[in-house]
């Protein structure tokens, strides 16, 4: 357990930031250093995010590839220095996913026998289409496990993402004649509040569709009528909705120009799965509680995975404010969702 603490904090320290290439680098370079030589190692490089993978057997099946990221969201430097303070282990990417990851290293340090491998990747909080959205076409592991903050519940469905850039075209006037003009702003407006009733209130949690306005780009000027605005807009589905039929509706609009700069399908595991059920047993050895199954909003890099009809699932450790000031991670819980993978492994 100190030994992922420490792992932990170590990989806290690197700076592994989307706009931090060199950083990136050396956090993977780091990792290939703590892995013995005995593994099957493999450092690359795609469209400049560095991963790594290592597997305990020559082989692109494995049977369990445990699954992780590097990167992490922008923080302030202090963040960048671990501190413990009681029982929590405080830093950005001591939650999401640095433990997770010093884990699944420990795990691959530790084995010899066991067909399982590790993949970890620096592109997650940007998408993932570089790191496992690549690797994923040349690996066909028969379980992939990430060790992603769950929080100790299994996750078997991620809600589906579709990202729109919604653009609508206007004319340039002067601020004092808008009739000369076509306020480019007002018509994106206009057609923001129709889209916004195509979707629940999402004033609480529910397992529904939900819209997401995450930017708005136009204008310059106080006395200028703006001739193109634009819009990012967050959608997340489940599995009751149909996104062909969102995009449709929404383009049905007219007058606006709609994009799919992101569409990710659903991620869906059965509860019944032997793997799963395996899981829950083995949780419910080691921590004497009750295993619970998750559905989350939030995708993760397994959605890749599931795309091609492997198994998968998020399963990691406590704590909180993920992507906020104040990341912590509970240090128990390492030590328990390490315990737990150790004897899962051990029965495959
Ligand atoms: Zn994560």
């Amino acid at each position: 357990m100190k030994e992922i603490v420490k792992l932990t904090s170590d990989l806290i320290k690197f700076q592994t930031t989307k706009e931090n290439p060199k950083e990136l680098q050396r956090c993977v370079d780091y990792v290939a250093k703590q892995l013995p030589k005995r593994l099957h190692i493999t450092k690359g490089i795609n469209k400049g995010k560095p991963y790594i993978i290592a597997s305990v057997k020559k082989t692109k099946k494995p049977k369990l590839l445990l699954e992780g990221h590097l990167d992490v969201v922008e923080a302030e430097p202090g963040d960048f220095k671990p501190k413990v303070k009681g029982k929590k282990l405080y830093g950005r990417g001591s939650y999401d996913m640095k433990s997770g990851c010093a884990i699944a290293i420990q795990l691959l340090k530790e084995e010899k026998e066991k067909d399982i491998a590790l993949m970890l990747t620096t592109d997650e909080e940007i998408g993932g289409e570089d790191g496992v959205g690549h690797l994923y076409k040349q690996w066909n592991p028969r379980l992939v496990i990430a060790t992603e903050p769950s929080n100790y519940e299994i996750t078997i469905k991620n809600k589906g993402i579709l990202w729109l850039k919604v653009t609508a075209k206007g004319k340039a006037g002067h601020g004092s004649t808008p009739w000369n003009g076509e306020n480019a702003i007002d018509k994106l407006m206009d057609k923001y509040q129709k889209i916004k009733k195509m979707f629940p209130k999402p004033n609480k949690k529910r397992w529904t569709a939900t819209l997401n306005l995450g930017w708005i780009k136009s204008g310059e000027a106080y006395n200028k009528v703006p001739a193109e605005a634009e819009m990012g807009l967050d959608i997340r589905y489940t599995e009751h909705d149909d996104v062909n039929k969102i995009i449709k509706k929404i383009r049905n609009l007219k007058g606006i120009k709609v994009e799919t700069p992101q569409k990710q399908p659903m991620r869906i595991t059965d509860i019944k799965e032997p793997h799963m059920q395996k899981l829950k047993k083995v949780f419910e050895k080691v921590t004497k509680k009750k295993a619970r199954f998750k559905s989350t909003t939030g995708g993760s890099d397994t959605r890749f995975f599931a795309g091609k009809g492997i198994v998968t699932t998020d399963f990691g450790v406590k704590g909180k404010n993920l992507h906020a000031p104040n990341e912590w991670a509970d240090i128990k819980s390492m030590g328990t969702v390490y315990k737990i993978l150790k004897e899962f492994i051990k029965t495959l």
